[in-house]
């Protein structure tokens, strides 16, 4: 395995932040503010070469802004950082080493000084069977696009077949989990189906079916008991099929079955129940907590499992991290971009502190609340106590992201966005060959059989 390594004790100190999500790009800017290149080499390390805003994620799905504006790419708002398109693979913080797996090519070793790792979480997923062929989740942009076109593909399959099965599972809509993500996927889409269906005289909205399939007795517990209750009433209304207490047991070949006894066809299938810290974080000799988390202290400081104290060089924050929530003894702060954002702040100041001689300071931010956009116009917030629904909430939850998104140029792009859609409507149009480009292509040429010794890259560079 070749190695990175250099010259550490000539070298400015080396920062590697793993993962450039809302903890690693906010960091990695602060730092690069803070602290110039005589003063620390930041090294930025992430297989995609964007930071994705995924509070926008429905937002994108449902087609009110660009895919492209909810990410900010990297290079681009990172000047001053070093940046490094591959996945941290290991971490030997004993030997302050990272092993990285470039995009393409070998992997190799880079030393560090100092460590952010915020590699974030991913899905939480269950052994249900077909979940693993048939379900999807909602964490990248990817997911989002795929989502969108999918969903409207359902609607030209269903206008086109003649098949009464087919026509009825492609209007089958399930979404599994009812928090941020869930509920704000489910309500943008359905909006957009809506929309969609006026242009579709073939198809009777009341053939279209929203299911949400909820474990717990309520939904959206981030905006409190009372805005959640609001939520539900307001999404029954709108004929979302709300299944609370239930779970999914099976979904092979489409077939979903419930806890509560209901079976039926369904073409789509949303997984949005939660989420666990990454599973790189098994592959490191960092200190995890019983869930898998990163075990944190208030300072952001990765802490030894058995003593508490801080390992030297070694900090984290974000979802995949176990951070003390000072403003409520006992428990961790929530996985959420509220936290995220204000913890890389206070993580990026304790390093520059520490690089500059100094000691690191508490994090400490009492959660105020959650705002939620469940399609045009409608919305849901619980914040400072505060307790707002309807369209003054949806304007909150546009007012609050749109300030939160990383520069000048995103927040731009995505207003535009949504003028854009006010003014035109939004496209209700599916762009699914984005997800088979060749297939047109390779349809029409001819394969041609290479003679055997031509066949091992014979002749290539
Ligand atoms: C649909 C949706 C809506 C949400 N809405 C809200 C909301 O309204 N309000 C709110 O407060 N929170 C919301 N959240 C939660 C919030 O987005 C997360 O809590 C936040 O993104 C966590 O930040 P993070 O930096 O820990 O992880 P992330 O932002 O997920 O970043 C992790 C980064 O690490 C990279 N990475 C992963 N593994 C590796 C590796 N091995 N090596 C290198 N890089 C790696 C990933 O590519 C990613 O870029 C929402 C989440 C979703 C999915």
């Amino acid at each position: 395995m070749p190695s990175a390594r250099d010259n550490r004790a000539v070298n400015p100190p080396r920062i590697v932040v793993v993962g450039a999500g809302h903890v690693g790009l906010y960091a990695a800017l602060r730092l690069s503010k803070k602290l110039n290149r005589n003063r620390a080499e930041i090294v930025v390390i992430d297989p995609v070469p964007h930071m994705t805003y995924q509070p926008f994620l429905p937002e994108a799905a449902a087609g009110n802004i660009s895919p492209r504006h909810a990410v900010v790419p990297l290079r681009r708002a990172l000047k001053k950082c070093r940046i490094v398109s591959g996945e941290v693979t290991r971490v030997e913080h004993a030997r302050k080493t990272v092993v990285i797996q470039p995009i393409d090519g070998p992997s190799y070793e880079m030393e560090y000084d100092h460590i952010i790792v915020a590699p974030g979480s991913v899905s939480r997923t269950l052994p249900i069977p077909g979940l693993k062929d048939r379900g999807i989740g909602l964490k990248t942009i990817g997911e989002a696009i795929y989502l969108r076109n999918h969903i409207l593909d359902r609607l030209d399959v269903a206008a086109a077949t003649p098949d009464e099965e087919v026509r009825k599972a492609s209007l089958n809509f399930v979404f599994v989990g009812g928090g941020f993500a869930g509920i704000e996927a489910l309500a943008e889409m359905q909006d957009v189906v809506a929309d969609a269906l006026k242009y579709y005289p073939e198809l009777d909205p009341k053939e279209v079916h929203f299911i949400l399939v909820e474990a717990s007795n309520r939904i959206l517990p981030e905006v409190g008991p009372e805005m959640g209750a609001y939520t539900a009433r307001q999404l029954a209304g709108r004929g979302v099929d709300l299944r609370l207490s239930t779970f999914l047991q099976s979904c092979v070949d489409g077939r979903v079955v419930l806890s509560d006894g209901d079976t039926f066809r369904a073409e789509t299938l949303v997984w949005t129940a939660g989420v666990k810290p990454s599973p790189m974080l098994a592959n490191t000799d960092l200190p995890l907590g019983p869930k898998g988390h990163v075990n944190c202290l208030p300072t952001l400081q990765v802490a030894d499992n058995e003593t508490g104290e801080a390992w030297d060089g070694a900090w984290s924050a974000g979802d995949c991290a176990q951070v003390p929530d000072l403003t409520n003894p006992g428990a961790w702060c929530s996985p959420s971009a509220q936290h995220a954002v204000r913890q890389a702040k206070v993580l990026a100041d304790n390093i520059a502190q520490v690089v500059l001689g100094g000691a690191p300071k508490d994090y400490r931010h009492k959660h105020v609340g959650g705002v939620a956009g469940l399609g045009i116009n409608k919305g849901v917030a619980h914040v400072y106590g505060v307790k707002v629904k309807g369209y003054p909430a949806w304007l909150m939850h546009r007012f609050y992201h749109v300030s939160r998104i990383p520069s000048f140029n995103r927040k731009v792009r995505v207003v535009a966005d949504w003028v854009l859609a006010f003014m035109f409507k939004r496209e209700t149009v599916a762009l699914g060959q984005l997800h088979h480009p060749r297939e047109e292509f390779t349809e029409v040429t001819p394969a041609v059989d290479l003679p055997a010794e031509k066949k091992v890259g014979a002749g290539s560079r």
